[in-house]
């Protein structure tokens, strides 16, 4: 049978990764913290890992269970963890597989909290070495020998960076590095990250994967790409006979049972909602950035646009290698002399908020906002002047954007 097509797929997910006995079509939010056993022997076999069963929520229910199959199916991958947050994937991924004196790459283009992560990790021991991931090189001359692990975004914000994906997957897996790849802005139906060699997949969740700007959530997969045998922190109880497993199964010791930021199962099973209508929703996002970037490259209130999709774009040829569409995020750096505040202010549909990856447009003053805690010079390096609005293109007719754009722009 020809495969499916990606919506089909993700309307079809849940009922058919996740049969209910009851034939239900939703995975229910189970959100019973204990469960009991009838025979003693059962939880104490469950303990040592001999059968798998749910013992305590924190570590594991039956809806995040629904909702893991599902994000690993669309990956491509081995298995999947969720977190209560984003930021709850990637700090309980690197907390669980680092240790004092190991030495990480990663990416100097990232969301603001991440960077702001790697930057408390270098407070604990760890050697962090923040490079320009759009060219391999970069990776290369930054590796020491007690490099572990390269982090990268696929797609960053607010300056629209691409990563040299799938060379430094083929870098890493040459030198045996773990590859984490943050794919949030350029979800599974655009950008596969296993094909780009990623070891590790992480997701924000709460941006296109939900949708609709009302739960929070992360996920990590496994792309079953790298060797665990050749990571030198896995503990030894951690060694199970899987060997493709030791990655996760460190991940949901440390990473989800002792740190807990465990995903609520109300959200995991909105989430799964979210999710089915992921394909339609984005790819209707990333038509509008189109439109939008191709109306305002032109346009003689604007001054530049940064948006993988023009030709002009320094990394156009890297996202048009790995992605199906170039995302749905841009940035807009207008003239100098325009006020950027009383521009967003006009605007009527576009909305004034810190969010990415929502079904509505969202417009945000970068420098002034996320980048307030930067230093001068660290903005001037990024690129980021006070003239930059950050844009998440959202779903609205492309008529009424264009519209309600124009008449800020010249308002
Ligand atoms: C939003 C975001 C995160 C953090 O996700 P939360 O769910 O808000 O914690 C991490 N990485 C990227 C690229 C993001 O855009």
């Amino acid at each position: 049978m020809k495969e499916l097509g990606t919506t089909t797929q993700l309307v079809h997910a849940d009922k058919s990764l996740n049969p209910q006995s009851d034939g239900a079509v939703h995975s229910p939010a189970n959100q019973s913290v204990l469960f009991e056993f009838a025979d003693a022997q059962g939880i104490v076999d469950a303990f040592q890992g001999k059968k798998s069963a749910h013992v305590y929520s924190r570590s594991s229910s039956s809806t995040n269970n629904s909702l893991q199959n599902v994000i690993n199916h669309f990956e491509g991958g081995i298995g999947a963890v969720t977190f209560a947050t984003g930021m709850a994937a990637i700090s309980s991924v690197l907390l669980s597989l680092l240790k004092h004196g190991d030495h990480i790459i990663v990416s100097e283009f990232l969301f603001g909290n991440t960077r702001s992560f790697f930057k408390h990790l270098q407070q604990l021991g760890i050697e962090v070495s923040f490079v320009d991931v759009t060219d391999v090189h970069n990776v290369e001359l930054a590796k020491q020998s007690n490099t572990v692990l390269v982090f990268c975004e696929s797609l960053s914000n607010p300056m629209t960076q691409v990563a040299d994906l799938s060379a430094i997957g083929t870098y890493c897996q040459r030198q045996q590095l773990l590859y984490i790849v943050d794919n949030t802005m350029s979800p599974s139906v655009i950008f596969s990250a296993k094909a780009a060699l990623a070891s590790l997949v992480i997701s924000s969740l709460t941006k296109y994967v939900s949708g609709h700007g009302q739960v929070l959530g992360g996920s990590v997969v496994d792309t079953g790409l790298f060797d665990w045998q050749c990571y030198a922190n896995i503990e030894p109880i951690y060694k199970v006979v899987d060997t493709t497993q030791w990655g996760l199964t460190q991940i949901r010791k440390k990473g989800l049972r002792d740190i807990g930021a465990t995903l609520p199962a109300p959200s995991a099973a909105t989430i799964l909602v979210g999710m089915e209508t992921l394909d339609l929703r984005y790819q209707k996002a990333c038509e509008n950035a189109r439109k939008l970037a191709q109306h305002f490259i032109n346009h003689p209130q604007i001054k530049s646009v940064f948006y993988p999709g023009l030709a002009c774009h320094p990394q156009h040829y890297i996202a048009r290698d790995h992605f199906s569409s170039y995302g749905a995020i841009m940035s807009i750096e207008l003239p100098d002399g325009v006020d950027i505040i009383q521009l967003i202010n006009r605007m009527k549909l576009v909305i004034c908020a810190t969010h990415l990856g929502d079904t509505r447009t969202l417009a945000l003053p970068v420098a002034q906002t996320i980048y307030f805690e930067s230093t001068q010079e660290e903005r001037d390096r990024m690129g980021i002047t006070n003239q930059i609005v950050r844009l998440s293109i959202g779903i609205e007719d492309i008529d009424d954007l264009l519209a309600d754009f124009e008449q800020a722009l010249y308002g």
